[in-house]
């Protein structure tokens, strides 16, 4: 069986179909057209549920919109969140739009532009500084917009979070300022004319340990008290980042929430005991939306070339980047992809073969699985790459060959 038994048992499957959100997902393609993103909007709602249930109530929970900017879904989120983070003009758009009030959104994210530093200002949102000269240009944005910008200053630490899918720290960076310049850069911000909140650091993505991610939020409280002598008025946000991953390959382990939870409680008390009162922050993005979401695809051709089967779908990497393996991917591994009426039987070897599934476009880049067990399939049929709620169409060249775009639903 080519997909974990661990990513299998957050579906309901009857009968050897998969269903999403109530409906067979044959009836949701059926109804809606392939390709198709559909999103469980009760998965996510249960996902938030977990963590609520696991972390300590004074850690607010935030959404970074980049990992799935849909509307409805950010609808959704506004409603059981906390706030949101945001790293464009468009993306804070989106949260106002959804209902986020500008204090509970935080607008991280190098090369601001004077639109961008207005329209949050306005807006009363916490702007993360990620250079020295952006601190100069948010503070004058806040002189022309008649208005103090709430800022915290986004820190590159020294340490970096250990195997994580994506590194921010630990060596030079665009993002955040170097751990060593920030007290200089804390000196200068006291004397701007502008509100100095706190402090944000984010040490990477995707990892799937408890231990590194104990590890780096554990540097980041002991790096947040040692700042905190540079605020004047004391330290009162604090954004630890994320970086929470989901399972997508063969091999990948869930990461353990209660362990990365348990001492979250440590360290929490620990902090609020020595600083006061200091609002926190946790932004997730993947962990909230990933597993949620799925993207079906019809097999458009069934060939064989010399000796291998190939399953040519409607849908490919120009919609679905992260699962062709060129989205940041070091060596190209499959995501969990199934037939969605034909869907693996626990503990039973199903008759299956071997076979890639590409898409339509004139390039090898186009490989949405290769050499994956799949039950036989033929033309018509449906292929459902799963774990794809997260950094999926928006993080996708959608016009690369000129395609229709796919829809997206929520259910
Ligand atoms: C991308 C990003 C996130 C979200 O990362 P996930 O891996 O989706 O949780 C959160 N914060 C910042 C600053 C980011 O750049």
């Amino acid at each position: 069986m080519s997909v974990s038994e661990q990513i299998l048992q957050q579906y309901r499957i009857v009968d050897g179909s998969l269903w999403l959100g109530g409906t067979r997902a044959a009836e949701l393609a059926q109804r809606h057209g392939t390709p198709l993103y559909v999103y469980d909007g009760e998965a996510v709602v249960r996902r938030i549920d977990r963590l609520r249930d696991a972390l300590p109530a004074e850690l607010a929970l935030h959404y970074a919109i980049k990992a799935n900017p849909m509307l409805p879904l950010v609808q959704l989120m506004a409603t059981h969140v906390d706030g949101m983070d945001v790293a464009s003009l468009g993306e804070l758009r989106l949260a106002l739009a959804a209902g986020v009030t500008g204090a509970d959104i935080s607008f991280a994210g190098p090369g601001k532009r004077d639109e961008e530093l207005e329209a949050a200002i306005q807006a009363g949102v916490i702007l993360s500084i990620e250079s020295p000269l952006q601190l100069q240009r948010a503070a004058e944005a806040g002189e022309r917009s008649g208005k103090r910008p709430r800022i915290a200053l986004r820190i590159n630490p020294a340490f970096r979070l250990k195997a994580s899918g994506m590194h921010m720290g630990g060596g030079p960076a665009p993002f955040g300022i170097d751990e060593e310049m920030a007290p200089e850069v804390l000196r200068q911000a006291v004397q701007l004319p502008v509100d100095l909140l706190g402090l944000h650091v984010y040490a990477g993505s995707q990892n799937l340990s408890a231990a590194h991610l104990i590890e780096a939020q554990d540097a980041i409280f002991t790096l947040a008290e040692r700042l905190s002598v540079h605020f004047p008025q004391g330290l009162a946000w604090l954004n630890i980042g994320g970086g929470f991953g989901i399972p997508y390959f063969a091999g990948d382990q869930a990461l353990s929430l209660s362990e990365v939870a348990d001492n979250l409680h440590k360290r929490v008390a620990q902090l609020n005991q020595r600083l006061g009162q200091c609002e926190l922050v946790l932004e997730l993005g993947r962990y909230l939306v990933g597993e949620a979401g799925v993207y079906l695809c019809r097999v458009i051709d069934r060939k064989i070339s010399r000796g291998r089967v190939y399953l040519v779908t409607d849908g490919g990497m120009h919609q679905h980047l992260a699962a062709s393996g060129n989205l940041g991917q070091v060596i190209r591994r499959n995501f969990p992809v199934v037939l969605p009426e034909r869907m693996p039987k626990q503990g039973e070897p199903s008759s299956s073969e071997t076979v890639s599934v590409v898409g339509p476009l004139c390039t090898p880049l186009d490989l949405l699985a290769d050499g994956v067990e799949l039950a036989h399939a033929e033309p018509g049929d449906l292929v459902a790459v799963l774990q794809s709620g997260a950094y999926g169409l928006s993080a996708s060249p959608v016009n690369f060959l000129s395609h229709p775009p796919p829809r997206e639903i929520l259910v």
